[in-house]
């Protein structure tokens, strides 16, 4: 793992960042084939004769990949173009065995839209979407398998991928990576890509260049393939800090492409840059131009589920809960349907204090998801029943709810196994308070002259003779009374 450190500090130097994310579009078959695109498999299990590129071999678009680019359009708040074109683009490479990749690159399917990302300090920021574009995934060579061959996999050539382009609106490391999390988020939400930078399904090329206050953009440079958001972060820090280098010692930046070290904590230049002419794109004659209606999009539209800022304002509306709180229960759908289902017809607030506290805390500690939680959202919710009807006090519900994380049984069931229903009959109440009191002279006597602090003491012990079931606020009362 990298040492790395973000540093933050760039002097008098501004930070410019565009990101291109790769989103690996989820769908049955890939974009021009009808062979699987399910990840994983034996190699070259899922190649047709159209991803090997045989000789006569033709695409056909598949409707759902074009969907799932307007589903993700859409809920970047985009232009959806009814017309768009396929490109080549061509170039060599052992992982590519058509010599060329089918991209859209004068028309693409989605024009400029905008995506809103929260900083730490709160603020919130909007950054531009310059495109999305569709385009081929291509395969995978591998150089560790064999001592002196190179072997290639093609189950990846020829999946749809979404290429999506933002304006250079980003200025620093932490902005790119609340960008990139935000694109994830959006695309989980809307299940148009999966979002697993770890397996590859999505990835960025990050584009830096520095310059002072107030100057046009200088040169950048394009950092490929990186794979976390933890690793974009850093190699826009490591980058800008190299190019500020550059600069500051008389140099100039040359564009290329660069890779992106984790090991390092460094970026080291790869080729320079290419141009668009190198690729020699022209429209790819095997396929007709991609035209849309209008109602089709719509009823996509349509269709599109809540999104995450949507759903995060209407959280705060509907369950006053606090804009962090709703932000952290909507960071993923599965997440946003749990707590919906604890909250509703009930204290909102307790159900929102639950879940990200003793809940989350205890999901980190056992390596558990939602998903494989021993606790499911109907039992949480029994439990705010039983504490808010009075079944239970708050302090034994947090005894009950490890138990529940333990056993995964449900919270009636302890509660009266373990016979931790709560005391509110007052005579037992008084009867603890008067032993308690009675045990304590001396403390009593501390507390009337003047001790008041004193008080927490006697209710605390009360609660300890009554194995932490009497009813808090009669147990106060009752204490209160006593010591007249
Ligand atoms: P290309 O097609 O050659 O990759 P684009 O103009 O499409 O070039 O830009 C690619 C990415 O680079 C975009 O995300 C854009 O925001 C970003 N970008 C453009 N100019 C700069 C710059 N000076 N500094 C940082 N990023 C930039
Ligand atoms: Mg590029």
């Amino acid at each position: 793992m990298s040492s790395y450190l973000l540093q933050g500090n760039t002097g008098t130097w501004e930070i410019v960042v565009g990101l291109e994310v790769h989103a690996q579009v989820i769908s049955e078959a890939k974009l021009f084939s009808g062979a699987s695109a399910t990840y994983g498999g034996a190699p070259n299990a899922h190649v047709s004769f159209v991803d090997a590129g045989f000789p006569g071999m033709l695409p056909v678009i598949n409707r759902e990949c074009v969907a799932q680019a307007v589903r993700t359009g859409l809920g970047l708040r985009a232009q959806i173009n009814l017309v768009s074109r396929f490109d080549r683009k061509n170039y060599f490479y052992a992982d590519l065995p058509n010599g060329y990749q089918i991209s859209q690159f004068t028309h693409p399917v989605v024009g400029t839209g905008v995506v809103e990302i929260e900083l730490q300090d709160g603020t919130i920021k909007q950054i531009g979407i310059t495109r999305l574009h569709l385009e081929q995934d291509a395969g995978k060579s591998m150089h560790d398998q064999h001592a002196s061959k190179s072997v290639i996999d093609l189950n990846r050539a020829g999946v749809g991928l979404m290429e999506i382009v933002s304006e250079p609106d980003i200025r620093s490391p932490e902005e790119a990576g609340a960008y990139l999390r935000k694109i994830r988020q959006i695309v989980r939400y809307l299940g148009t890509c999966d979002g697993n930078m770890e397996e590859g399904s999505m990835r960025a090329d990050v584009n830096v260049s520095v310059r002072k206050a107030g100057e046009e953009f200088r040169t950048r440079c394009e950092i490929k393939n990186v794979n976390s958001v933890r690793f974009v972060m850093h190699a826009v820090e490591a980058e800008a800090q190299r190019q500020i280098a550059v600069w500051e010692s008389g140099g100039v930046v040359e564009q290329e492409t660069r890779l992106y070290d984790p090991a390092k904590g460094e970026t080291r230049s790869m080729r320079s840059k290419e141009d668009a002419h190198d690729y020699r794109y022209f429209p790819e004659p095997d396929l007709l131009p991609l035209v849309l209606e209008q109602d089709w999009v719509d009823s996509l539209a349509a269709g599109l589920p809540e999104l995450p800022d949507d759903k995060r304002r209407r959280f705060c509306e509907q369950y006053g809960i606090t804009f962090y709180d709703a932000g952290v229960l909507t960071a993923d759908q599965i997440t946003a349907d749990f707590y919906e289902t604890v909250a509703k017809g009930r204290d909102a607030k307790l159900a929102a204090n639950w879940i990200s506290g003793d809940f989350f805390a205890a999901l980190n500690r056992t390596g558990k998801t939602i998903e494989t939680s021993p606790v499911s959202a109907l039992a949480l919710g029994q439990l705010l029943d039983l504490i808010s009807d009075q079944t239970i006090n708050g302090r034994i519900a947090k005894d009950v709810f490890e138990e529940m994380v333990e056993t995964g049984a449900m919270p009636s069931a302890i509660v009266e196994a373990k016979g931790l229903r709560q005391v509110t009959d007052t005579g037992a109440i008084d009867a603890a308070v008067t032993a308690v009191l009675a045990a304590n002279q001396d403390k009593v006597a501390e507390y009337k002259s003047g001790k008041d602090k004193l008080f927490g003491f006697f209710v605390g012990q009360v609660m300890k003779a009554m194995a932490g079931k009497g009813n808090p606020a009669l147990v106060n009362e009752a204490v209160k009374k006593q010591l007249g």
